[in-house]
């Protein structure tokens, strides 16, 4: 092989730290990366990116959503497309891996399929999705929902801390937003959409493995509950006569944990509480927290949900509190598909690992474009689950490891002449 695999992933470590410098911040390492959507860094790092698509043999377009998409043409006429990719920007001062992992690793697999002349019965778009994280504009899902038809014309009034609006910010990166809709794919041209990630939690670091394939993107939903009380003097109410609103709120965050420690597939976590008057010598009035479940299986989490209510509702009643309650956020899981998540498992075996199947606890692209194709992830080790942090870091070895299974999973679907051909 003129072009070997050690090199490819070699290569990947180095667009790594290359794109790493287009980021408003300065010292990746120190400060982490920030780069959002239609910004001079984002500019920046699609030159770059257009070259290095260009030198592994793929011709190269940018939207007008601000994707960037490299195309890798297969010899066989009619050929449908595997998307893979991820995406470009960050969370301020976010790591290194998140989202350009996924982007510079079909790359380096591109490439070296480009440099040994390796061919394959379906075209390969690698996609670096403009927005996913949502920091400019708060327009989560922005790339993916362009691809998948989804972009709803409303998300162009958005507008950043400045006041530019998310229509002005596309259209001075170059972008037409007015014809967004044409951008999407036909679902019968594409085979499927597969995302490299890294884990962002510590599952595959305690199970020792490189890699794990996805199950399914967890369903989310959030809501609030204000515990009412009635305030008094901390040292004159007795005991037995208080309405203490916080007691309740702690029942509350208890009853939580220990619902969600003891159901398999769910988490949830109270993270928000205001607690009034917040006074250190007065009974409290009210406190409003929030609570947010999420389960890769629906019906888990609703369950969990209806004898979590329950439960609230008879502690609450018993400690003599009133509440408020409304839900304020909902959204299903969406489950990778059988037979591409199986695929991966396979190819993973075929590089000697330990097959490994989890959910994801955080929403991805996948979310989006799973209302174009069947969807599949690839997870890969982080150090100690940190992610979203200057600090976040892999492994290169586990680079390689998860470029071998992408290539590994390419050489499987092209014996499936059912998912290839139209
Ligand atoms: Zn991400």
């Amino acid at each position: 092989m003129s072009f070997s695999f050690t090199q490819a992933s070699q290569q990947a470590w180095q667009w790594l730290e290359s794109a790493a410098k287009f980021s408003e911040t300065q010292d990746a390492d120190v400060n982490g990366v920030t780069r959002c959507c239609a910004t001079p860094q984002h500019r920046a790092l699609l030159d770059e990116l257009s070259q290095w698509m260009a030198s592994a043999g793929m011709s190269v377009r940018m939207d007008n959503g601000a994707n960037l998409i490299g195309h890798y043409a297969s010899p066989e006429p009619n050929a449908r497309t595997l998307l893979l990719g991820s995406h470009q920007d960050t969370v301020p001062n976010g790591g290194k891996y998140d989202g350009m992992m996924g982007v510079v690793l079909p790359l380096a697999l591109v490439t070296y399929l480009h440099k040994n002349a390796i061919t394959l019965p379906f075209h390969i778009d690698v996609v670096a999705f403009s927005d996913e994280e949502g920091t400019r504009f708060s327009s989560t899902l922005l790339g993916s929902k362009v691809l998948a038809g989804t972009f709803n014309s409303s998300m162009l009034q958005d507008s950043d801390s400045e006041g530019i609006s998310l229509g002005e910010a596309l259209r001075s990166f170059g972008c037409d937003p007015d014809r967004i809709s044409e951008d999407c794919y036909r679902p019968e041209d594409v085979i499927a959409f597969l995302e490299v990630h890294i884990e962002q939690g510590p599952q595959l670091q305690q199970s020792n493995l490189p890699i794990g394939a996805v199950s399914a993107i967890t369903g989310i939903e959030r809501h609030e509950i204000t515990v009412k009380g009635v305030a008094g003097h901390a040292g004159t109410v007795p005991m037995h006569m208080r309405h203490d609103a916080l007691v309740g709120a702690a029942e509350i965050i208890r009853l939580v944990d220990s619902r969600c420690k003891g159901t398999d597939e769910l988490v949830g976590v109270v993270g928000k509480i205001e607690n009034m008057p917040n006074g250190v010598n007065v009974i409290p009035q009210s406190t409003t927290l929030s609570i947010e479940l999420r389960s890769p299986d629906d019906d888990i989490r609703r369950q969990a949900r209806k004898r979590l209510l329950h439960d609230i509702d008879t502690s609450l009643n018993a400690l003599n509190l009133g509440y408020d309650h409304r839900q304020t956020y909902e959204q299903a899981a969406v489950q990778c598909s059988t037979w591409l998540t199986d695929t991966l498992q396979s190819a993973i075996q075929d590089t000697r690992i330990e097959p490994h199947v989890l959910f994801s606890g955080a929403g991805h692209d996948g979310l989006a474009m799973a209302q174009l194709c069947d969807i599949g992830m690839l997870f890969v080790r982080c150090r100690d689950g940190v992610s979203h942090h200057p600090s976040e870091a892999i492994e290169p070895e586990d680079l390689t490891v998860a470029l071998e299974v992408l290539l590994q999973t390419c050489q499987r679907l092209a014996k499936e002449p059912s998912l290839t051909l139209p």
